[in-house]
């Protein structure tokens, strides 16, 4: 008996250590600023990757989380995923990987891999519901996933992508959510040269909707209320600047544009936009204002207008636009931070007070 009980000991212990403590920053509560925090990766399955996680970007979708702003966070939360890092070990199922590569991962670490929109690459809208990379339960019920603000990170081959060696990579983490959000609709819609193409928002998403819609070969117009944007819109390859405050400006686009991006998460009137499409145009919403829209039925009907949603992108996409942005040179537009320094840029991003992406330096951690 003593040595049944000893083996199983042995076993426990076994398997504890191979399961790794790793630091993180993380929120206790919604009231309260993150802090440092410890957590534990998994021990690696045959098809796991481990990576060390060298930068990752600030998304708002961090922030509504630590705050509990969509009232579905479970605590310790550790947000972040847009995740850059270097690959510490593999799985012995392992093929895509070896220790040493870069590697990513973006707001997905699971889905159920066998429904039908999984099967076609859109693991994003698996039937099962997808697992993001934190505040989500792990399929095995093992607990919650925990996010990028963390040093080391542990998930599935399938989930994790390959970062082109080309890019600086503080600049390559934004691309894992704010890349796929905006790249995702542009393919889906199939703009291109000739296109016109509107951008309503200058923030972290609408800053990659311009550089990669121009470098489509679309003219890209940058839609704002705020004169001050005109200099940095143009900067980051927009071909034109609408004041949506000056009516003569917002005239002179009526019925103008092929596809509107609409990245904007505050309140706002979508008709005055739709205004601005032609027959058949398409404006896509990504943010996601906290009311719901009006849109009188007619503002569509009469020149057959589309109204759409879009919810950044499968995984064959994300490696896709990965590729896309190393052929093309195109990286976020960033400020480095250190871990420490999350809440005060928190604070800041509320403010749009951010040339466009916090990215943290793992290094500070
Ligand atoms: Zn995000
Ligand atoms: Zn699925």
């Amino acid at each position: 008996m003593i040595s049944v009980a000893n083996h199983f000991l042995y076993f426990i212990f076994e398997k504890i250590n191979k399961m790794s403590n790793v630091n993180a920053y993380a929120a206790q509560a919604a009231d309260s600023p993150l802090g440092p925090h410890q957590i534990t990766r998994r021990e690696l399955r045959p098809n796991d990757v481990h990576i060390e996680i060298l930068y990752c970007g600030v998304c708002h979708s961090d922030l509504h989380t630590a705050r509990n702003e969509w009232a579905n966070t479970t605590y310790p939360v550790v947000p972040g995923h847009e995740i850059v890092g270097r690959v510490m070990a593999v799985g012995s199922d392992v093929k895509k990987f070896k220790e040493g590569d870069l590697a990513g991962i973006g707001c997905l670490v699971d889905s159920c891999r066998e429904c039908e929109n999984c099967k076609a690459g859109l693991e994003q809208f698996c039937l099962e519901g997808c697992t993001g990379t934190y505040n989500n339960p792990e399929r095995d019920g093992s607990g919650m996933t925990y996010g990028g603000y963390s040093k080391e990170i542990v998930a599935r081959e399938e989930f994790v992508m390959k970062i082109p060696g080309n890019l600086p990579l503080e600049a390559v983490a934004p691309l894992l959510c704010a890349g796929i959000t905006t790249y995702s609709p542009l393919r889906h819609w199939k703009v291109g040269k000739g296109d016109k193409v509107g951008i309503l928002g200058l923030g972290g998403l609408g800053h990659m909707g311009v550089k990669l819609a121009a470098s489509m070969g679309a003219e890209v117009t940058m839609l704002s209320h705020s004169p001050s944007k005109k200099e940095d819109a143009t900067k980051l390859g927009a071909h034109k600047f609408v004041l949506t405050s000056d009516e003569e400006q917002v005239k002179g686009v009526q019925h103008y544009f092929d596809f509107i991006l609409d990245t904007v998460s505050a309140e706002h009137d979508y008709n005055f936009y739709l205004s601005m499409l032609k027959t058949d145009g398409v404006m896509v919403c990504v943010g996601v204002p906290p009311t719901p829209a009006q849109i009188p039925a007619m503002n569509l009907i009469f020149g057959r207008k589309s109204f759409a949603g879009s919810l950044i992108g499968g995984l064959p996409e994300t490696q896709e636009m990965l590729d896309y942005c190393a052929e093309h040179n195109i990286v976020s537009d960033v400020e480095v931070i250190k871990i420490s320094e999350i809440n005060e840029a928190y604070e800041r991003m509320l403010k749009g007070d951010v040339r466009y992406r916090f990215v943290i330096d793992m290094a500070s951690l």
